[in-house]
């Protein structure tokens, strides 16, 4: 026997998308309820370690605003993304949790994710939203061109859950494929995907020591210079060190680093991120491209892809780190992301696709909900095919960069009417799927697929017919950027 429950809006996921879309829907006084297979809210910025919050204003200057520019305390550019990205960065600030000034964030905010975790639930709580976690949904009725019910499974068995406007910020478009819409997947030829990661979280680290081989191998430093990094870190500001393809090249020579599974082209020397982020002095953050070209809507795959990381990659760095990178021969291992780091599954084709020129011509929409400024950032699928030397990712900002509008159609389905996509399932191609997966414009669209949920519900109107106007103002009127 199945219990079934009825709701206004329901929102699979609380990633940035999701947490954006149930807190804006449940804000605006409908029955919302947001689902999670996690314990915890936040996805990939809590369960995933992904701690740097990159987007919140236009992306200007990888290189030609000053080296390092894009990193942790610039604020020279305007700010695309506020509304409730803002206001969870400004109440993080109040806890001093995260490296931002209140109202007048820099690019990229490091926050502590422990400290997010409660003032997820306090929002939540705040907003009246129902929450239920540890549930994971696996698939939904329709009934003509509406979805009628959601299944989740839970401690308690089946459930069925009902609602007027079904919200899928489950990253991977769960609910786009099992609702029969249309979908694209990874790169156009192989439709394989981003690759994976775990980050890692290490003590007992010397930073300065490190500092001083990229002072004295300054060609092992992919991003900024020495000086630069050390005038942050001096000040006690977050760094992020890449590179080390000179010492990883060495291992290779050496048999002494890990094969990442799943490459289809030649093994690529990837880039290692050594990110302080909010961590105490003497531990930091590791984000090294794992698992290339992996399907993760192909349950086999991923499960193998993850043991694979788990059990030889995650050690393998970390002994290869130990062993090969100066300040880290005394490290330890704390614990690792307990969500694996996912960058790319199945992408929404809906009514309208933001495509890579819409990015480098900042693009304006009429029915502009949600803003981005962030350069396009896509890792290889294959691995080493793609700028070699980034370790097979790209960067690419606009000529002019001033951002971008993300369009309402962007979010919306072709044929099911009760259904708003939100964060990186929604339709972009590959090149705009890497401005629009940073974390505060998955948020800012997640705000979007809220309050068009919402009135939705409250207007008695399909998810297209929601008047932009009206969609438009109620995001102004909460701070949104459009
Ligand atoms: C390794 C890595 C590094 C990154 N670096 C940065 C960075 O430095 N800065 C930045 O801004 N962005 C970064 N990103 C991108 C960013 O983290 C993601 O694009 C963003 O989190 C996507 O938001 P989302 O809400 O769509 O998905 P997610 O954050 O992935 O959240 C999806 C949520 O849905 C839940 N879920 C999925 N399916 C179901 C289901 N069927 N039932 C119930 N729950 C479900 C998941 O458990 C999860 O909580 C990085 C991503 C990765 C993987």
């Amino acid at each position: 026997m199945s219990e079934t429950k009825q709701f206004d809006v329901v929102v699979v996921g609380s990633g940035p998308a999701g947490i954006g879309a149930a807190f804006a829907s449940a804000r605006a006084g409908v029955n919302t309820l947001l689902v999670e297979k996690n314990s915890v809210l936040g996805g990939q910025m809590t369960s995933g370690l992904v701690t740097g919050f990159h987007g919140m204003r236009v992306h200007e200057g990888f290189i030609s605003k000053g080296v390092g520019s894009i990193l942790m305390d610039d604020r020279h550019t305007s700010v695309v993304v506020k509304g409730l990205a803002l206001e969870i960065m400004n109440r993080l600030a109040d806890k001093q949790a995260a490296y931002t000034v209140k109202d007048d964030p820099p690019m990229r905010i490091e926050y502590d994710p422990e400290a997010l975790i409660p003032v997820l639930f306090e929002m939540a709580d705040e907003y009246g939203l129902h929450l239920m976690l540890n549930s994971f949904v696996f698939g939904l009725e329709k009934k003509g061109d509406k979805i009628s019910f959601l299944k989740v499974a839970n401690k308690s068995g089946e459930v069925h859950i009902k609602a007027n406007v079904f919200i899928d910020a489950s990253a991977d478009g769960d609910l786009i494929e099992w609702a029969g819409e249309e979908f694209e997947k990874g790169d156009a030829l192989s439709h394989r995907c981003m690759p994976l990661s775990i980050y890692q979280v290490i003590g007992n680290v010397d930073l300065q020591k490190t500092l001083d081989y990229f002072r004295a191998h300054p060609q092992d430093l992919h991003i900024s210079t020495v000086d630069r990094w050390q005038q942050m870190y001096d000040k006690g500001a977050p760094i992020a060190l890449m590179g080390l393809r000179d010492l990883v090249q060495k291992a290779v020579q050496n048999g002494d680093y890990p094969i990442p599974l799943g490459t289809s082209t030649s093994v690529p020397y990837p880039i290692f991120d050594i990110q302080t982020s909010f961590l105490p002095k003497g531990f930091v953050k590791l984000l090294v491209d794992m698992a290339y070209g992996i399907d993760i809507t192909n349950a086999d795959e991923l499960s193998k892809a993850e043991i694979d990381m788990r059990k030889n990659q995650v050690p393998g760095i970390f002994s290869f780190m130990k062993k090969y990178v100066p300040g880290f021969e005394n490290a330890y291992m704390l614990y690792t992301s307990n969500l694996i780091g996912t960058r790319e599954s199945r992408r929404l084709k809906g009514i309208y696709t933001i495509v890579k020129d819409d990015v480098l011509e900042n693009r304006k929409f009429d029915d502009v909900v949600a803003r981005s400024g962030r350069a396009m950032n896509v890792h290889s699928s294959g691995g080493g095919d793609l700028n070699q030397e980034r370790g097979g990712q790209q960067w690419i900002e606009a000529p002019i960069p001033i951002g971008f509008d993300i369009p309402y159609r962007a979010l919306l389905p072709k044929t099911v009417k009760n259904l708003i996509t939100s964060g990186r399932c929604i339709s972009v191609d590959r090149d705009a799927l890497g401005s629009i997966r940073g974390e505060p414009v998955c948020m800012a669209i997640g705000e979007a697929a809220g309050v068009a949920g919402a009135l939705s519900t409250i207007l008695q109107v399909g998810c297209k017919d929601v008047p932009i106007k009206e969609l438009q103002l109620q995001l102004k009127k909460y701070n949104v950027v459009l």
